[in-house]
């Protein structure tokens, strides 16, 4: 007998169980479209160019190992907070942005949460459906209320702004409404800009609060400003908001774990005391966030050469994959019969595509095909190559029909 007799087993993590399963199979043929994580044309990992030089020139200045303070890395910080809104954002040039380093995107959100159960007992956070599987475990985790607004419609596989709008409007006023600042995981399908104005809109009308969670920002288009639009255009219609940032994607800083979580407030006197108290919620939890990841995304965004270099590797990265979406557009057309219009993989936006395979098509996918996703039927266009793109259309394909 053990203590821990009672304790069950828990289920494999829906994104994380992926990898564990590929890494299992041992067909030559297996594919891992599961987790978002960029690879290279040989589908191996990548590290950028500008990350490695940043590396080197901290390891040359023989840096120290010290704690850094609770809100995190002063410099990166500012960096975040300025890559965000913009350098000359008045929310910054007002000091009205309280910013704390956080444990990248994940635990900038779960911060987040913690500040909202803590400040705001009872309010409800609004989720799109569907949405990245984590969301709703940190929120679970948490404590907080949740409940689901309308966004993904397979009928048109693109979104349902009516009913997203309707639900926005039919939840309790006040409500935290949680939004993909650009890329929406798993659907790859963002609101248009008229539509973002018409979203502000009704959270100003009902009072409800934005929050942002950017996890692709310069990922998606290739370009930081283009992706940081939707905050921007909240931020310029005066709102207190919250976003929660992650380096994971963008600079390949994955298992660094760096992110922030940025909260825009109406005078830099709120901004100071949302800051303490995230502060303190860090303390216990965690004490401090590491420091490697944060001085080399504040190295390379303070050095003009290195942030030159970073946007043209973002660039290349966001451009393989649109080139991957390009021929898995092409491969499937050609090679489908059914007249069926696939034409919604050229349209969705970011790293991954949302086939609309329902649960037994995705399990066919893997288990006849070697091809390992998501059983929500997403697939991460980062983890394909030109090569497998006919293979991953006749697999795609044969699973449909
Ligand atoms: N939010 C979204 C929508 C994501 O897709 C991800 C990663 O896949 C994250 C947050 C957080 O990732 P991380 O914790 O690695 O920054």
């Amino acid at each position: 007998a053990s203590r821990f007799d009672g304790v069950t087993m828990a289920p494999p993590d829906p994104i994380l169980g992926v990898s564990e399963a590929f890494k299992a199979d041992n067909s030559d043929l297996k594919l891992n479209l599961g987790v978002g994580a960029y690879r290279t044309e040989e589908l191996q990992p990548y590290v950028l160019k500008v990350v490695q030089k940043a590396e080197s020139q901290m390891l040359k200045r023989g840096e120290n190992k010290e704690y850094l303070p609770i809100e995190g890395l002063a410099a990166f910080n500012k960096a975040t907070a300025e890559l965000l809104f913009g350098t000359g954002n008045p929310v910054i040039q007002e000091k009205r942005v309280a910013t704390v380093q956080g444990l990248s995107g994940t635990g900038s959100l779960r911060l987040a949460a913690a500040f909202i159960e803590r400040y705001f007992p009872g309010a409800k956070v609004l989720i799109s459906a569907p949405t990245w599987g984590n969301h709703k475990n940190i929120f679970n985790d948490a404590r907080v209320p949740w409940s689901e607004y309308r966004y993904y419609d397979p009928k048109t596989v693109g979104l349902d702004f009516e009913g997203m709008i309707s639900d926005l409007k039919a939840a309790p006023e006040g409500s935290f409404i949680l939004l993909h600042g650009c890329a929406h995981n798993p659907t790859g399908i963002d609101p248009t800009p008229d539509q973002w104005a018409k979203i502000a809109d009704v959270i100003l009308e009902k009072n409800h609060f934005p929050f942002f969670d950017v996890a692709y920002q310069g990922f998606a288009s290739g370009s930081l400003d283009e992706d940081a639009s939707s905050v921007r255009l909240f931020a310029a219609r005066g709102m207190e908001l919250m976003v929660a940032q992650s380096y994971s994607k963008n600079l390949g800083l994955y298992a660094e774990r760096i992110g922030a979580i940025n909260v825009v407030c109406s005078s830099p006197d709120a901004a100071a005391r949302v800051r303490s108290q995230l502060k303190r919620i860090a303390r216990p939890m965690y004490s401090n966030p590491p420091m490697h990841g944060a001085k080399i995304v504040a190295n390379i965004v303070g050095d003009p050469t290195l942030f030159n270099q970073w946007k043209d590797e973002m660039q290349m990265m966001a451009g393989r994959i649109k080139s991957v979406r390009q021929k898995l557009y092409d491969s499937l057309s050609a090679k489908d019969k059914s007249g069926k219009d696939w034409s919604f993989v050229l349209h969705q936006i970011g790293m991954f595509s949302f086939t609309g395979l329902n649960k037994a098509q995705s399990d066919n996918m893997t288990d006849k095909w070697h091809v390992y996703m998501t059983k929500d039927g997403r697939i991460s266009l980062a983890g394909l190559s030109s090569a497998k793109c006919e293979y991953l259309a006749d697999a795609i394909i044969d699973s449909f029909h």
